[in-house]
């Protein structure tokens, strides 16, 4: 019971702060489990991590909220959000480090899969990091009390309860999410590969800063000629702005909203909390963002598609590098995404290498097709579509030589959408010195790589791999450094974290036989869609986040050790 605790808290006060491992184990508390997982060595260490388990007798959540698994992620979702809210209701105890510290894992504006909640029909769960108080280096047990049998059990009370949440807000979030998954699973059957709602607001406070634009925002509105109208659960009907299949053209003066339309389409693969501005924005769940990324390396890609006859003679149909060129490595990020199942590609101008995106008429005349070795995007962007059925979206307001590859083009003026589709075409077909087309007949082949299980071993020794994620760009992993700043969809670091746990799960995948890289990180998938998470590592870890093939695949792609068999398949 809560005296239980708090008395062996009282007694270990003054003692040297090891003795704190004591505390590892379960508590019964008045009305519900604390689990303690991990003692931190100090109070300058890392965290300790516990889990609060309340059974749902007592918690009492609704179980129309969480029995499908689109409001299950929502409802989980919306129970971390408002724990994070209530923390500093509570105060912090005094003490040394990171002494009466009470963390949960920190949600953006997505609404995603994390192992900080778990909602069962038996039981809530939530997985947090504490710090148990200290005054120099040894233990602080009245504070200790304070914080495990007072601070906590308030936090248990204000939201795991479902008589103590707001009953409304709670349902709006899970409505949004399912809503949202709703529109999302109609886009193929309209041959869509984005749908953008009217009254959406797109833009947001700022670069680093996510949160939707304030009253000056625009809100999104529609092209009459665009318009669609998609449904949600309950029958009532959305319109916006679909995106069809095949190749898209946003084109309009700069500063005129380009960017933030594609960004918006980009988070569209998530869902959003509402009052986002984005809630209704749905992208296929396989849109990749492909950019340039001079400097990062790349193991075996075949991008001879783009790039071919290098000088020296060297080969693209393996292409490794440790330091691709813009180009190059926009080529390779294309034909990456693709192996793994990429089916809409979302490209911006503004990071793009120009000579991938274009090779004028002019340039044509000046360098023969011979001496450049880059076929530009411009010309295979069609057969992308025709031969692989891949979609591509791209921001393009400085070069007209897309009007012929485009079955649509969108123009933003003064944020708001038009379709130009007729007189981009009709300006097309009357201009008279047109640019040879230089792309072949066909894409060319998108081989499956085959990977070094050697190449990928990052343990040092017997010991277990250590797992570091900073912000959204970079994964530690072992020994190795992967830069994931270019990788633009990644929102939450959890997401790094869980990634780089998943890479060391692959690793018995690769080993397993002649496995290539695309169904190795099938696997990885399946495993965590039927078991969760948890999957990915032998300890509980609170910090995991939900992720896609594509980044997992993005991360394994940039470890720089990679490297990949001769021999390669075509498929
Ligand atoms: P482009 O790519 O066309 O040059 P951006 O998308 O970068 O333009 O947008 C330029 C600026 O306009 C940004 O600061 C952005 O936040 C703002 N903006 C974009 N869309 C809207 C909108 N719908 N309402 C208000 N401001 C917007
Ligand atoms: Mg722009």
């Amino acid at each position: 019971t809560v005296n239980r605790l708090s008395d062996r808290l009282h007694a270990l006060d003054g003692q040297s702060y090891k003795a704190y491992k004591s505390l590892q184990g379960s508590h019964a508390l008045a009305n519900f489990m604390l689990h303690v997982d991990y003692v931190q060595g100090d109070p300058f260490a890392a965290p300790s991590r516990i889990r609060v388990e309340v059974s749902q007798a007592i918690a009492q959540l609704p179980a129309a909220l969480y029995n499908v698994l689109s409001r299950r992620i929502a409802l989980e979702d919306y129970l971390i959000r408002q724990f994070d809210q209530q923390i500093q209701t509570v105060g912090r105890t005094a003490g040394s480090g990171k002494s009466g510290l009470i963390e949960i894992v920190r949600p953006s504006q997505a609404i995603l899969p994390r192992s900080a909640a778990h909602i069962s029909e038996q039981r809530v769960e939530l997985r947090l990091a504490v710090g148990l108080p200290a005054f120099g280096r040894r233990i602080a047990g009245r504070q200790a009390a304070t914080l495990l049998c007072e601070h906590l059990p308030a936090l248990v009370n204000q939201t795991l309860l479902y008589a103590r949440l707001d009953a409304a807000a709670l349902q709006a979030h899970c409505d949004c999410a399912e809503a949202a998954d709703y529109l999302r699973h109609q886009l193929r059957d309209r041959h869509l590969v984005a749908f953008i709602a009217n009254g959406a607001i797109l833009p947001r406070r700022s670069g680093v800063d996510d949160r939707p634009l304030g009253q000056d925002a625009v809100p999104f509105q529609a092209p009459p000629s665009l318009q669609t109208s998609l449904h949600l659960p309950n029958g009532a009907i959305v319109t916006g702005m679909g995106i069809p299949q095949g190749v898209t053209l946003m084109v309009g003066g700069g500063y005129h909203g380009k960017s933030t339309l594609l960004r918006a389409i980009e988070a569209g693969v998530y869902n959003h909390i509402p009052g986002d501005g984005r809630e209704q924005v749905v992208t296929e769940g396989m849109a990749m963002k492909v950019r340039a990324e001079d400097g990062r390396s790349v193991a075996g890609v075949n991008i001879s598609p783009f790039i071919n006859h290098l000088p020296q003679g060297r080969s693209t149909a393996q292409f490794s590098t440790p330091d691709a060129s813009g180009s190059t490595s926009q080529a390779a990020s294309i034909i990456e995404a693709i192996e793994v199942g990429a089916t809409t590609l979302l490209i911006d101008e503004d990071t793009s290498a120009t000579n991938f995106m274009i090779r004028d008429r002019r340039m044509q005349a000046l360098i023969a097709k011979a001496q450049e070795p880059i076929t530009p995007f411009v010309d295979k962007v069609r057969q992308l579509y025709t031969d692989y059925g891949v979609s591509t979206i791209l921001v393009m307001g400085g070069s007209g030589d897309y009007f012929d590859v485009a079955d649509t083009v969108i123009a933003l003026d003064n944020y708001r959408p038009d379709d130009v589709t007729e007189q981009a075409r009709a300006i097309a077909q009357s201009d008279q010195n047109i640019r040879r087309a230089e792309g072949g007949t066909t894409f060319g082949p998108i081989a499956s790589r085959i990977v070094r299980p050697d190449s990928i071993d990052a343990r040092k020794g017997k010991r277990p791999v250590n797992l570091k994620a900073r912000a959204t760009d970079e994964i530690r992993l072992g020994m190795h450094e992967i830069d994931l700043s270019a990788v633009e969809q990644l929102v939450e670091s959890g997401q790094l974290k869980a990634i780089a746990a998943a890479m060391v799960y692959a690793q018995q995948y690769y080993f397993d036989g002649e496995r290539s890289l695309a169904a190795a990180l099938d696997r990885v998938m399946g495993d965590i869609q039927a078991h969760g998470l948890d999957c990915l590592s032998d300890r509980l870890s609170g910090e995991f986040v939900g992720f896609r093939a594509l980044e997992l695949a993005a991360a394994l792609n940039r470890l720089r050790s990679l490297a990949i068999e001769e021999a390669s398949s075509d498929h």
